[in-house]
């Protein structure tokens, strides 16, 4: 599942699992007069992605966290065997539909395809499906890419390209402050108060149309370094030795937190802290993945691979500007300089050129996790999901090839099952660990 995909991220999925074509002809000539509706992946990665498409014009919203009515609507018009995601993205769009006042033609949905082997591919056109079933065919679901030049959005493609790279990144930077200081307040709920405040204002920079580039990247330097400053107000008790826990797993599932039975908070609850792994990470991904497809095809040198290495070029520079505020702050939490470091590491697990997704990542991430010094690694996945499935696979031998560090699969089907006694169980073993494992973790200079 592809979190935040459609702009920026769907350009560069890697074959397989990433976007198609948008093939609704009820698209249409846009959007024009249409409110879009963005489907809920992660936390607030989606209100900034949402805002970016509101820079440029287009009426963009966010939706609301999904709830025991967003399962009860998606399971009505499913057949029990997809995917958590599935669900939960079609019972929110049916939020939206049922709606009092609901208005069809105002309305559009935002859904990235796939023409590969993941499920991902059926999910757009099982919503285009279900919409004609229940007499809405005019509502468009939209899966704006650069493979169709950004048709719906006309000229803005290119600039909401750029702004929803920047979201992400933001975003990705906003959780990371949320997750490292979250478990050490003092006051319950002042962290989650300072992410709150943070997410709006990341937006209000965000949206603001007609921006020059240079000045919305200082105007969101300035609000992260705001963000910053309100997290480091956060009264805390920086203690050392609480177990560091890495998380990856299913994009999808491991970001929103319905999905996942709220994991990371209830882990936080047990003494844990979470470190999850990135969106951005996907990003990097498919980067690389199209230039070894590049490779493949004998396009090495094409003009195709010199505008990929340029756009990869660009999104780092991007976000080392919007990192640089975080130097102290993120110290022990450094994600890899690049992400073939992490897909070398999971090479002789699982190589990248023979499997496809967040598997491949969870074999890499594995090595960082260990090195970076945390005590444990928790997979978050949906039941049945086939990236979930194989990683747990490799896990028993890669955790026997990495000092025995615990790492654990949950998985998900929006039963809302007690996961706290598997996660108390988790964190004796994490703990055991810690006293043993080979690479110490390093800490920001104000713990004790
Ligand atoms: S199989 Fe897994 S990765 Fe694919 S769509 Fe389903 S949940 Fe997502």
């Amino acid at each position: 599942m592809v979190a935040e995909a459609g702009v920026g991220v769907s350009e560069t999925l890697p074959r397989g699992r990433g976007p198609g074509r948008a093939a609704d002809p009820a698209a249409g000539p846009g959007l024009l007069g249409r409110r879009l509706y963005i489907p809920r992946m992660t936390d607030c990665g989606i209100e900034a992605f949402a805002a970016a498409f509101r820079s440029v014009g287009i009426d963009a919203v966010a939706l609301p966290r999904p709830d025991a009515r967003t399962l009860e609507l998606g399971s009505r018009h499913l057949a029990g065997e997809e995917c958590l995601p599935a669900k939960i993205t079609l019972g929110d769009f049916l939020k939206v539909v049922e709606t009092p006042g609901f208005d069809p033609r105002r309305a559009a949905f935002l859904m990235t395809t796939t023409d590969g082997p993941c499920r991902f591919g059926q999910y757009a056109v099982t919503i285009r499906k279900v919409l004609r079933e229940i007499g809405y065919p005019e509502v468009p679901v939209l899966s704006p890419t650069s493979e169709d030049s950004y048709r719906e959005l006309g000229d803005l493609g290119p600039e909401l390209t750029r702004t929803g790279w920047w979201a992400l990144v933001g975003s990705d930077i906003l959780r990371k402050l949320l997750l490292k200081t979250r478990p050490y307040e003092r006051i319950r709920g002042e962290a989650d108060a300072a992410f709150a405040d943070s997410t709006r204002q990341l937006c209000e920079v965000l949206q603001q149309p007609g921006l020059r580039r240079r000045e919305r990247m200082r105007a969101l330097v300035s609000a992260l370094t705001r963000a910053r400053d309100r997290f480091r107000s956060v009264s805390a008790r920086y203690e050392k030795g609480r177990p560091l826990i890495g998380i990856q797993g299913e994009i999808f599932c491991r970001h929103e937190e319905f999905s996942n039975d709220q994991l990371i908070r209830r882990l936080e609850e047990c003494g844990g802290e979470a470190w999850i792994s990135d969106v951005s990470e996907w990003v990097w991904y498919c980067n690389s993945d199209q230039e070894r497809v590049l490779r493949a095809e004998g396009r090495g040198v094409s003009f195709v691979m010199l505008g990929a290495k340029l756009r990869d070029r660009i999104q780092h520079a991007d976000e080392a500007a919007l990192m640089a505020p975080f130097a102290q702050d993120f110290v022990g939490y450094e994600e890899p300089a690049h992400i073939d470091e992490i897909l070398r590491a999971g090479e002789r697990y699982l190589p990248q050129s023979g499997a496809l997704g967040e598997m491949v990542l969870s074999a890499g991430k594995v090595d960082h996790f260990f090195r970076k010094g945390a005590d444990g690694i928790i997979d978050i996945s949906p039941f049945s999901c086939m990236n979930g499935i194989v990683s747990e696979a490799l896990y028993p031998l890669q955790s026997q090839e990495h000092a025995g560090i615990p790492i654990k699969s949950f998985y998900f089907d929006g039963k809302g099952r007690d996961i706290i006694h598997g996660l108390e169980i988790f964190l004796e073993l994490a703990r055991s660990y810690q006293r043993r494992k080979p690479h110490p973790r390093h800490y920001p200079p104000w713990f004790v």
